[in-house]
């Protein structure tokens, strides 16, 4: 925890005073130096809700006193192929919230305001953090995997993120398998609509048509894969993974697909907000205050969080 000068919004950017900001496994990859850094020192935190209190020149489209929502995607250049295919995700001069850009452990930051995000009223700042990476992401992977209205969706690891995604497949009417280590997450997905639970050595009872691995771990890859139909996709939802175990062509054959989920666009972001006020999305948020950022991310690390941790500032 340290003091550092407040920052002030240049051209086409806005200064916000955070209320609220998610506590990420990102965020942990960082800190940790799983994910090397890009810039340091950084203010880490990438699930950030708060108000304006200050617009760069030329903003137009907030005003002071708005709340805004900022996540992982800080900016992208708008120029590139990908950009201009609608796959700013993938644009190689994106920049991110709390790796290039300070983020939102903080009292203030300052966010490009062509990338802030607006929130629906449904949620509290609080509420709405967590939503905000492991939602839209979740809501990414999930259209990446291909799962229609109905199917059936594996989700392997089931923290925060895959928490949201079970909410949006079970709002699809899809039947939902989760597969986790833990006990009292099984409980969990299965209070939250899940039609069976159980551990990743553990075949589903039937073949999935599509499904997301959470866990940051590659054996669930192929776990996964063995559990889904041909045809079926396996969708990775995560930024670092430890090393994919080799595993036997037959398990890709007959065109079976493995694809990563890289970030979000903003569209997935408004997509899934105005989804999640829709369905309405049940977030269970564990507060702490801001100086206790290292106690939340110890945790996260020692998998020791019930819900998705979030900081407030005040
Ligand atoms: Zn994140
Ligand atoms: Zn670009």
């Amino acid at each position: 925890m340290t003091d550092v000068p407040a920052p002030k919004p240049g051209p086409d950017e806005i200064e916000i005073e955070v209320a609220a900001c998610g506590v990420c496994r990102t965020d942990l990859q960082l800190v940790e130096g799983d994910l090397p850094a890009r810039r340091l020192p950084i203010v880490p935190g990438h699930q950030v809700v708060g108000r304006v209190v200050a617009l760069g020149s030329g903003v137009r489209r907030w005003n002071i006193g708005d709340r805004v929502g900022v996540a992982w995607l800080a900016g992208a250049c708008g120029v590139c192929a990908h950009c201009r295919a609608g796959d700013e995700n993938l644009c190689e001069s994106a920049e991110f919230t709390g790796w290039d850009r300070d983020g939102g452990y903080a009292d203030t930051m300052v966010a490009r305001a062509d990338f802030a995000l607006s929130i629906p009223d449904a949620f509290s700042d609080v509420e709405a953090a967590p939503l905000l990476c492991g939602g839209v992401i979740g809501y990414r992977s999930l259209k990446i995997s291909g799962i229609r209205p109905g199917g059936r969706l594996g989700l392997y690891g089931f923290g925060a993120s895959a928490l949201l995604a079970l909410q949006v497949a079970v709002h699809w009417g899809c039947e939902v398998y989760v597969a986790t280590r833990s006990t009292a997450e099984r409980m969990r997905a299965l209070e939250f609509g899940a039609a069976w639970a159980g551990g990743y050595d553990d075949p589903p009872p039937v073949g999935l048509d599509a499904a997301v691995t959470f866990a940051p771990v590659g054996s669930v890859v192929v776990a996964a894969l063995s559990a889904i139909v041909p045809g079926g996709t396996v969708a990775i939802n995560a930024i670092h993974l430890d090393e994919i175990p080799a595993f036997d062509y037959d398990l890709l054959w007959r065109e079976r697909g493995l694809r990563s989920v890289a970030n979000f666009t903003r569209r997935d972001a408004a997509e899934f907000l105005g989804l999640a006020a829709e369905i309405p999305i049940r977030t269970v948020a564990d507060v702490y205050p801001l100086d206790a950022a290292n106690l939340a991310l110890e945790r996260l690390a020692s998998g020791d969080v019930s819900g998705a941790a979030v900081l407030t500032m005040r």
